[in-house]
């Protein structure tokens, strides 16, 4: 609480007083406290794969270039890191960009099923080869929805990518699409991997929250895939929500709008 006295003097009357002012500052604070928060991620999200580059670099330059067979593995590795970065920054502009609705949203009147059908294409091979069933499950009657196609590919390719990153070999994946009892879209995806612990799920959408970030890492996350995929369902007027069994499995689900009629691009 932060409080301010300012004395008054009525001249005339020749009284005194006091105005006392009583600021509830924890939203601030708060805030305070995400900004300075998010910049030190950043920082150490950047800072961890530059110091991997540096150290296979130096490797390299203290002999491991004549090994040829090891220089093309520590080659490789300062690829990847590099590979990271560009991932990280790309991630990092899209949500300042998010945060400054500095991007235009090109919202059309669209049908989920052939996005959602490329969406499982674009993952089927990963999964066939890690022995992961992808069912793709539309309701008939789905009704169109008014979205932009790019960013809810975007959406949908972050969700589907954390199934499958989550999911060991052998488990299963499925993408559902209906309409719920308030007459929205929604859009679930399921698996059966890892899954979340309960105390880590009401901050998974935070950016660079997770919940093993060697894990994470290890797979080529940058943290921020969910609140990118929460901002855009936002940006459409549709919530996003996720639960999960510790161990067992997961479910992220969206809503989106239907299209009601005489709905003009935006
Ligand atoms: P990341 O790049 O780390 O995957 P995300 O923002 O997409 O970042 O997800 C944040 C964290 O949420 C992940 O690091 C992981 O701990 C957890 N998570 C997200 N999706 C799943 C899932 N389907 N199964 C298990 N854990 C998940």
């Amino acid at each position: 609480l932060k409080v301010t006295y300012t004395p008054i003097k009525l001249k005339e009357e020749n009284m005194y007083g006091m105005v006392i002012v009583l600021e509830d500052v924890t939203e601030q604070k708060r805030l305070d406290q995400q900004r300075k928060d998010f910049v030190a991620n950043v920082s150490h999200e950047l800072r961890t794969p530059l110091t991997t580059i540096k150290s296979y670099l130096e490797a390299l330059e203290d002999g491991a270039m004549d090994e040829p067979e090891l220089a093309r593995r520590f080659l490789k590795v300062t690829r990847q890191e590099a590979d990271r970065m560009t991932r990280l920054i790309q991630d990092l502009l899209q949500l300042s960009h998010l945060d400054s609705r500095k991007i235009t949203f090109h919202k059309q009147q669209i049908s989920l099923e052939p996005l959602l059908q490329e969406v499982a294409d674009h993952f089927s091979f990963q999964c066939k080869e890690r022995c992961i069933s992808l069912t793709l499950y539309t309701h008939s009657k789905l009704p169109q929805i008014f979205a932009d196609r790019d960013k809810l590919h975007q959406v949908l390719d972050n969700l589907v990518s954390n199934a499958v990153k989550y999911t060991p070999d052998g488990g299963s994946i499925a993408i559902v699409a209906q309409t719920d009892t308030q007459g929205m879209v929604e859009v679930g995806i399921a698996d059966t991997g890892i899954g979340i612990p309960k105390k880590d799920l009401g901050r998974i959408f935070e950016r660079f929250y997770r919940v093993d970030k060697a894990r994470s890492r290890s797979l080529g996350g940058t943290g921020l895939g969910l609140a990118i995929a929460q901002e855009i369902v936002h940006h459409h007027e549709g919530e996003i929500e996720i639960d999960s069994i510790y161990k067992k499995g997961t479910l992220v689900s969206f809503t989106l709008p239907p299209v009601t009629g005489g709905k003009k691009d935006e």
